[in-house]
C-alpha cells in the first residue's frame, strides 16, 4: 500500500519537474555521487561506455546501462540538441523494484 502510493508520487513528481538532461564524464565508471535526476554518460575517450541515472521510481538504486556494441544486453542513446537523452530498448529491472519505463527526450515514460 504505502509502496504504491511512493510510486504514485514519484510518477506525479517526474512529470512535474523539468526533463532531465544528460551530463558527459570521463572514464569507466559511473561517478560514486550520482546527480539527483539527470543521466551520466560515461565516456572512456571517445567511446560511450555507459549510462546511469537513479531509478525513476524513488527507491535510490542506480541503473547502469552498457552502450557498446559487443555487450550484452546493450543500449543505444541519443541526444537531442536541447541535451535530452533517449534511451533504447526500453530499461526493465529483473530485481528490487522492477520498475518498466522508457527514456524519450529526457521524459520517463512508464510501461
Ligand atoms: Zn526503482
Amino acid at each position: 500500500m504505502l509502496g504504491t502510493i511512493k510510486k504514485c508520487f514519484f510518477r506525479w513528481i517526474n512529470y512535474l519537474l523539468p526533463v532531465r538532461r544528460l551530463q558527459v564524464v570521463q572514464g569507466d565508471v559511473l561517478p560514486t555521487k550520482m546527480p539527483f535526476r539527470d543521466f551520466v554518460l560515461v565516456k572512456d575517450g571517445i567511446e560511450d561506455w555507459c549510462v546511469g541515472f537513479r531509478c525513476p521510481c524513488g527507491c535510490g538504486k542506480t541503473i547502469e546501462l552498457l552502450l557498446p556494441l559487443e555487450m550484452e544486453p546493450r543500449w543505444t542513446c541519443k541526444v537531442d540538441t536541447k541535451g535530452r537523452p533517449t534511451l533504447h530498448p526500453s530499461v526493465w529491472l529483473k530485481s528490487g523494484c522492477k520498475s518498466h519505463f522508457w527514456v524519450r527526450e529526457g521524459r520517463i515514460i512508464w510501461v
